[in-house]
């Protein structure tokens, strides 16, 4: 049968607009990356990987904390996530603890747990209070928060089932957004580690029982 898309059923965009830092440094002392916006603006198209799959899988440090010169990388793409709390309208304090906390909420949910995907889906109500507007047919949501965007995409991709885990135990960043149905590995790096492993395995215990069945051999 084919689907036939009713009259009420309406597209939708939703666009986040943010100015990206033009100063930022790693503050120890407050144990924050900070700085000042300046004049551009983010542009999503020429991200190479969504906000959600990058924030899941900035690499922690021994204290259990995002590293530092990871969240900077973040900051420089994407903007900042939740640290617009600054003295004056440009600046940006965002606070090492705070992310990995947000981090840790979009980790969960990705990993099914009940109570972070409801933290998560609670965002797309914060939505409805938004700027809205139709464009060429078109309703068009407009946001500034970044935590409030991407928490929308990762619900469209948990939904439909492509928010997947790397089955790799040594892949360091885990967390990916399915591209082919059935995707196991976050990366072919990541599939030819697990293939070697896979040979090496069958090869070892082919020589076990090889030695075992020699030595049953002897010992009759
Ligand atoms: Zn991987």
């Amino acid at each position: 049968m084919q689907y036939v898309k009713s009259y009420y059923e309406i597209e939708m965009a939703l666009r986040y607009y943010a100015h990206l830092p033009e100063s930022i440094r790693i503050e120890k002392l407050s144990r924050s990356v900070c700085g000042e916006l300046g004049q551009k603006m983010v542009d999503p198209r020429r991200w190479k990987e969504p906000p959600h799959e990058r924030l899941a899988n900035v690499l922690r440090n021994e204290e259990g904390l995002c590293d530092p010169h990871g969240i900077e990388a973040f900051l420089r793409r994407y903007g900042p996530l939740v640290g617009r709390t600054g003295l004056t309208a440009s600046d940006f304090i965002e606070d090492w603890s705070k992310f990995t906390f947000y981090q840790e909420i979009l980790r969960k949910a990705w990993e099914k747990d009940p109570e972070s995907l409801k933290d998560v889906e609670a965002q797309l109500e914060i939505l409805d209070g938004t700027k809205t507007k139709m464009e060429s047919g078109r309703f068009v949501v407009e946001t500034i928060n970044l935590w409030t965007y991407l928490c929308f995409f990762f619900m469209r991709d948990f939904s439909a089932g492509k928010a997947k885990v790397c089955e790799s135990p040594d892949c360091s960043t885990p967390y990916f957004i399915e591209q082919r149905r059935g995707q196991k590995y976050c990366s072919h790096v990541c599939a030819v580690r697990e293939n070697v492993r896979r040979f090496r395995q069958t090869e070892r215990k082919a020589k076990q029982q090889k030695s075992s069945s020699q030595k049953a051999g002897k010992e009759r």
